[in-house]
């Protein structure tokens, strides 16, 4: 595929929504793998103790293994808690072990307790906030954190780590409900903890173009949230939900499938954005 260029700086993304089943850990993965595909350099951070993404990701997760909990709780560096995904060569993974699910408790009593994943991060030389000249080739381009589907303590490091969010709604009945307390806890941290967040991309995901109401509710996000809506939505498919099965992504288990290729699109959409939102963006 031909190069695309690498963004300025690191972009670290955080995917939340605590909703859970609306595709956060899918579209994680799937967003990664293709970015990874279009040359660029990509770092998943699982922080949700199931480890799905993981598993989508085909990274060893079993008890012991270094992880995202050792990262975060021990002050383990990144170096030794990253492990590369087999499947595609520019794709590293931070996975998460059961571990994690105690991380929320554990981290109460520690000091600046909500930084740590950002601190984490920022240690390595090839997370970067520096533009790309100063940077070495094997620079992230793309850090991708993947939340549980709460708003503890797990996801707020996560929200305080990255300045970018990316929201995925699935198209279904209660779609929006819910989004009004995370659009509260994003105002919170961008008030106290990180006032560089920012919603950059909404993905609409288990898009069924054949119902009313899929349609009907994609029109709804659209109008409420405008141009942080990605164009490409994701539709329903079964290649999709069997890839994880395979210990891969639909980008590599089914690379022409629907599914396969408007993850490609959105993940080309997302890239075009760049590192900054743009004026008049709600949120
Ligand atoms: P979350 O991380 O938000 O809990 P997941 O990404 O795990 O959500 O997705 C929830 C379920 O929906 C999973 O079983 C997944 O395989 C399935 N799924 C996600 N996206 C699609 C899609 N586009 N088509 C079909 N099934 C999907
Ligand atoms: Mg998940």
């Amino acid at each position: 595929r031909p190069a695309m260029p690498r963004p300025e700086a690191t972009r670290v993304l955080v995917v939340a929504n605590q909703k859970g089943g609306v595709g956060k850990t899918t579209s994680t993965v799937n967003m990664a793998a293709a970015l990874a595909q279009l040359g660029q350099r990509v770092l998943v951070v699982d922080l949700d103790p199931q480890g799905n993404a993981s598993t989508a990701l085909a990274v060893e997760h079993h008890r012991g293994t270094p992880s995202t909990y050792d990262l975060l709780v021990e002050g383990t560096p990144l170096a030794e808690v990253l492990a590369p995904c087999p499947d595609l060569e520019l794709l590293s993974v931070v996975p998460a072990t059961i571990d994690l699910a105690g991380a929320e408790i554990e981290l109460v009593s520690v000091v600046a307790r909500e930084q740590r994943l950002r601190k984490a991060l920022y240690a390595d030389p090839r997370v970067s906030e520096q533009s790309v000249d100063d940077a070495g080739e094997d620079r992230f381009d793309y850090v991708f954190i993947d939340c549980p589907p709460s708003l503890g303590l797990l996801t707020l490091n996560a929200l305080v780590a990255g300045a970018e969010m990316m929201i995925p709604i699935q198209a279904e009945y209660y779609a929006l409900e819910g989004l009004g307390q995370l659009i509260s806890t994003v105002d919170m941290v961008r008030a106290h903890l990180n006032p560089d967040l920012s919603i950059s991309s909404i993905l609409i995901t288990m898009y069924d173009g054949r119902t009313r109401l899929a349609a009907g509710v994609a029109e709804e996000v659209r109008s409420h949230f405008g141009e942080q809506v990605l164009r490409s939505a994701i539709p329903r498919s079964v290649r999709v939900s069997e890839a994880p099965s395979y210990g891969q992504t639909v980008m590599t288990y089914d690379p022409g499938s629907p599914g396969a290729m408007s993850y490609l699109d959105a993940a080309k959409e997302l890239a075009q954005k760049g590192l900054r939102p743009q004026e008049g963006q709600h949120a």
